[in-house]
């Protein structure tokens, strides 16, 4: 057995290795850049890069990179080796400070959504010292944040980094106002669960569905589905678990503290979660770990699928962003703890979440948004598109106590104290599960369970922290101007006035009844059911300012973004239109016209044996596949037609709209015809494995 604690974070150069490695005073200023952020000098990154390349070179790194994360959703790296010719046929290792400090990578190719000229291809790329270098594949990786040469940034770090800033400023002023004077700065923190399928190589190689769009476009329900609910939490097959145990060394080595594996609901589902870290922290181990887990996967004979939704019929994957927000001082601001002084914290800042969820949940669900994760929400399956928050009884009763507090009015200490003293100290498991709902309170943390599997998690984190920052920022100027003596008084009336005011959005009911769906329209609540339909909140005047005013996006950087979201939209829906007609054309139809073929032969060899032979079956049998195989032809011209009106259009978000309404409905018309055929074909007569294949190996 591998000693874990050595293991653990021997290819991240983390704050032992500063330690060991960095003389001292170069170590003081790095991590005061690394805790303030403040700026870091040259001369202190010069001797840093020497460290660096030294602690690398030892471990077998020949290279260095700036790890960035485009816009794409995943990461990029342009490797660079260390050597330096010095001439004489010799070479030295070398890393400096500039080096490490910036890069200039040729930016043209990543998504800028007009930001960049084609003809300006420089990007930078600028070195994030809060979040530590790494070996991969025997390179440095360096994180950075990715911008324009013109500043505009071009990545999901940049925002994130400006939305954890802005989080810390607002709520360190609400503190300091409330009377936490020590507080002096706020972070966010993450801890994602990730869920994913594994399936057989040879499988995934045999269907061109999953191979060019990661989930599959044709293949009726095997006989069992997951009704049975036997694999959740089941015990983990000896391949899998091989699997698993190869996983957690790669993460730990690599520093990400995976902690808890375990099956999911669907049959070849499985999920990990990783203890909780920085905000910032946590999206780059996340983009990590799924990396990880892809070229794992691959050693082991499968093929990890992150798509939100590779079976149609079965569940699909999810990340669940659990968050909360703690001082410098190593308070968790969502615990609701013990001591009445630190509920009153709890109840600002729970009160400030539900008012930032209420008035930005059009943008919580943007950040959700994507083709794949669309099959999930406000589909058939959890958690809906409504985004509403569960609170569980227990603190439902509070913010109830609160709201109908009816002397408040003039004993004003009093109702603070009840308002503490009716608050339980709340254990991470006493608070009930409700699995349904996309915004849950769990015991000292909120757990955002909308996120798609595939996607970084960064952008539901920028919303998040820019949304509260807002409150937070009017609950600061709500109480500037109150003296000390009248502060506990205004505060209590600021959490009434916002529970009064943003109820609307707590829900602890069902998720996923139809009864929801019209009571949230209702209450008024967003119920945005696919992409196209949210993609245009982005440019509602209230979320410009809000992000804007914040400095997390420019004006043209959110245009930029929502262009390379409906871009991408359309890319995803045309590339899987395109493969449903070739799998219709090429192997499907082809597939089912054989088989008419054999059954047509079989009986008119029957029948020159002798005409009293009946056929009767093989007769009722062709009339069939022959019927659905025609109206298999018509929708499949449809689609083909369908594809080339959506290639010749020119506006993104009408052809957007248009693969939506339209060339979806082809594919799901088409999928239902070929389903049907395939519970009639002969196994060898499929020309891809089936689904009960697929997900019922042993
Ligand atoms: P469950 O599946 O029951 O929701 P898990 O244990 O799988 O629970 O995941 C819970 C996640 O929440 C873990 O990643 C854990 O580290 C994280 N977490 C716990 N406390 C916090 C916190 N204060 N901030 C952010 N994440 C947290
Ligand atoms: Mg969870």
């Amino acid at each position: 057995m591998e000693k874990i604690p050595e293991l653990y974070g021997s290819l991240v150069f983390n704050d032992k290795v500063m330690r060991d490695k960095l003389p001292k005073d170069i170590y003081k200023a790095l991590k005061k850049t690394i805790e303030k952020n403040t700026h870091l000098e040259l001369d202190v990154a010069n001797a840093v890069a020497i460290a660096m390349k030294e602690w690398a070179v030892e471990n077998g790194a020949t290279h260095f990179t700036h790890w960035f994360q485009p816009l794409t959703g995943t990461t990029a790296e342009k490797h660079d080796s260390f050597i330096n010719p010095v001439g004489n046929g010799e070479i030295i290792m070398e890393f400096s400070g500039k080096e490490l400090v910036k890069g200039e990578p040729d930016a043209s190719s990543f998504p800028s959504g007009g930001l960049r000229d084609t003809s300006e291809a420089r990007g930078y790329t600028a070195w994030d010292p809060s979040s530590y270098a790494f070996i991969k594949d025997g390179t440095l990786c360096i994180p950075t944040a990715f911008c324009s040469y013109t500043g505009e940034a071009l990545d999901k770090k940049t925002p994130l980094l400006r939305s954890m800033d802005a989080l810390s400023k607002e709520a360190t002023k609400v503190l300091n106002l409330i009377g936490a004077t020590d507080v002096e700065s706020v972070t966010t923190t993450v801890g994602p669960e990730q869920e994913y399928f594994l399936i057989n190589k040879e499988d995934f190689a045999a269907r061109r569905d999953l191979l060019f769009t990661g989930r599959t476009l044709l293949g009726s329900m095997p006989p069992k589905g997951q009704e049975m609910e036997d694999h959740y939490f089941g015990t983990i097959k000896p391949r899998v678990s091989a699997f698993m145990h190869d996983l957690d060394l790669e993460l730990w080595k690599l520093g990400i503290p995976a902690k808890t594996k375990h099956n999911e609901v669907a049959p070849c589902q499985h999920e990990l979660a990783p203890v909780f870290d920085t905000t910032n922290v946590a999206v780059d181990h996340n983009q990590l770990t799924m990396e990880v887990m892809k070229k794992v996967a691959d050693k082991h004979g499968y093929v990890c699928l992150l798509h939100e939704k590779p079976f149609a019929g079965i569940n699909g994957s999810g990340k669940h962003n659990n968050w909360s927000m703690s001082t410098n001082t190593g308070v968790n601001l969502l615990d609701p703890g013990k001591t009445p002084a630190d509920n009153v914290k709890f109840l600002v800042f729970l009160a400030a979440v539900i008012k930032a969820v209420d008035d930005y949940a059009d943008m919580m669900r943007l950040s959700v948004a994507s083709a794949g994760n669309d099959h999930r929400l406000g589909a058939n399956e959890a958690p809906p598109a409504i985004i509403s928050i569960f609170l569980g009884d227990e603190l439902t009763a509070v913010i109830d106590s609160i709201e109908n507090d009816t002397f408040f009015s003039k004993a004003d200490n009093v109702t603070m104290e009840m308002g503490a003293k009716v608050i339980p100290h709340f254990t991470r498991d006493t608070t009930d599960r409700n699995r349904t709902s996309p915004f849950a309170f769990t015991g000292n943390k909120f757990e955002f369970r909308s996120l798609g599997s595939s996607a970084s998690v960064a952008d539901p984190n920028v919303i998040l922290n820019t949304a509260v920052a807002e409150v937070l920022s009017q609950f600061s100027a709500e109480l500037k101007d109150v003296s000390a003596d009248e502060m506990d008084a205004a505060v209590h009336a600021l959490i009434k006035k916002t529970i009064i005011e943003h109820k609307r959005v707590i829900f602890n009911g069902n998720g996923y009844s139809a009864e929801w769906v019209e009571e949230a329209a209702k209450r008024g609540l967003y119920n945005l059911r696919s992409t196209p339909e949210v993609l245009p909140t982005f440019l509602a005047k209230k979320n410009v300012d809000l992000f804007t005013s914040h400095g997390i996006y420019t004006e043209s950087e959110i245009h930029s973004r929502y262009e390379i979201m409906l871009e991408n939209y359309c890319k995803i829906l045309h590339i899987e239109a395109k493969t449903m007609k070739d799998m219709l054309y090429h192997d499907f139809m082809p597939a089912v016209s054989l088989y008419a073929d054999s059954l047509t032969n079989s009986i008119i060899s029957k029948k020159s044996v002798s005409e009293a032979i009946k056929t009767t079956a093989d007769e009722k049998m062709l009339a069939k596949i022959v019927d659905l195989y025609e109206e298999l032809s018509v929708v499949t011209e449809k689609l083909e037609a369908d594809i080339a009106t959506a290639e010749a259009m020119d506006d993104l978000l009408a052809t957007a709209n248009f693969y939506h309404e339209t060339v979806m409905g082809d594919m799901n018309d088409a999928r239902k015809i070929a389903d049907t055929i395939e519970e009639y074909l002969p196994e060898d007569c499929i020309p891809y494995p089936t689904y009960s294949k697929m997900l019922f190996y042993v």
